[in-house]
């Protein structure tokens, strides 16, 4: 299959591992932060981490979209499912996403009408055949998925679809990355950059972190030549000495991105002042809300919600491992109390997140502490 096999070449995943031995030979022990889940997730399938040298770490970053939503907000999203004839659509990941009391899959055990769908375009389809229920989307997501979301904002006011709504929750990926490196103690030498978001945003959001904080980012792709690339080419510039932004997913990503879809969500959005992540605490102008032109699509002003603070369990530790201050399996319920199956933190319940990534591919490498859990 087209960019698929040929980024999936052992004999070329082989070459990249000599390059990789060599070029780590001569550094000191480096971490690398992989910031998209997606990453994460492609790592562990493909037991990278544990085909690398020692001296280099993975960390997982903030780039998980269901991972970083607060207990607070899933609340707010179960108030509105909710609501007196209401039906609330939602991707299928934020179906088990605690809240502080319950989940929406819980909420739909309750009688609420919550449906998973594959796009926001579904769900403005589904309020144009039910013209008697109000039809609500909850849109969560990087850059990535927010265009879609603007698309959908635009042909609901177009076709001027007036039962149909969005709740919001819209993140952006470069205040994290800035909460990251500005929290105390970061000891990351580089960063593997998204690849899906910078289709988008394209590379140049990402000229801060060496300009500011002299560290390398490489965008990567998603197979695993990709990634083995891509921490070549980092440990390639941390030899020569060099710090800059490259991108090694240039089959997709561009330095200025897609400029139709940023367009798109600057007509359709506005930046928050404030907004709170799951474990990162509050981040200022790191999501989207919906602009005032397009107001009367906006779930917040159409339905009360209760807006209050959640903290996370005592046990849960997903602001760590979102943080890159702890890995999954460091946990202390990893495994035990959190599985996937009975999630307490965001990280075991989406695709993307990391502790799911763990979890599920059981390729844990000599540097862990756990027992390989399961076959792979
Ligand atoms: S094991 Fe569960 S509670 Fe712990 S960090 Fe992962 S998702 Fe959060």
């Amino acid at each position: 299959m087209k960019f698929v096999d040929e980024f999936r070449d052992p004999a070329a995943a082989q070459r990249l591992l000599a390059d990789i031995e060599q070029a780590a030979a001569d550094q000191p022990p480096r971490k690398f932060m992989e910031v998209c889940g997606g990453h994460t997730h492609a790592i562990y399938r493909h037991g990278i981490e544990a085909l690398l040298p020692d001296s280099i770490e993975l960390i997982h970053g903030p780039g998980c979209p269901v991972c970083v939503i607060p207990m607070g907000r899933v609340d707010d999203a179960i108030a509105v499912a909710e609501a007196d004839g209401v039906t609330l659509c939602c991707f299928g990941d934020m179906l088990r996403v605690p809240g502080g009391q319950s989940t929406l899959l819980e909420a739909k055990a309750r009688g609420a009408d919550v449906r998973i769908v594959y796009s926001p375009l579904d769900a403005l389809a589904l309020a144009e055949r039910t013209p008697d229920r109000q039809v609500v989307f909850l849109a969560v997501g990087f850059e990535t998925t927010a265009p879609s979301t603007a698309v959908t904002l635009v042909q609901a006011r177009e076709r001027n679809v007036l039962n149909f709504s969005v709740f919001c929750n819209h993140v952006t990926i470069v205040p994290p990355l800035k909460a990251i490196l500005d929290s105390p103690g970061c000891d990351l030498d580089g960063f593997l950059g998204p690849g899906h978001v910078s289709t988008v945003i394209g590379t140049r959001p990402y000229r801060f972190v060496p300009e500011q904080y002299g560290r390398p980012l490489v965008t990567a792709g998603f197979e695993p030549v990709d990634i083995l690339q891509a921490a070549l080419m980092l440990l390639r510039q941390l030899a020569d000495g060099r710090c800059t932004v490259e991108n090694q997913y240039r089959r997709v990503v561009s330095g200025d991105g897609n400029r139709k879809a940023l367009e798109l969500l600057r007509e359709v959005f506005v930046v928050r002042p404030h907004f709170e992540w799951r474990g990162l605490g509050f981040i200022a102008q790191s999501a989207l809300g919906i602009a005032p032109e397009f107001s009367a699509w906006d779930a917040e002003l159409r339905w009360e919600v209760p807006g209050v603070r959640v903290a996370d369990p005592k046990a849960c530790q997903c602001g760590e491992v979102l943080k890159g201050a702890l890995r999954p399996w460091e946990c202390k319920v990893f495994g035990t109390a959190c599985t996937p199956e009975t999630p307490i933190g965001t990280c075991m319940v989406s695709s993307e997140g990391a502790c799911a990534a763990y979890y599920n591919y059981g390729r844990y490498s000599a540097r862990t502490r756990l027992p390989v859990h399961a076959a792979s």
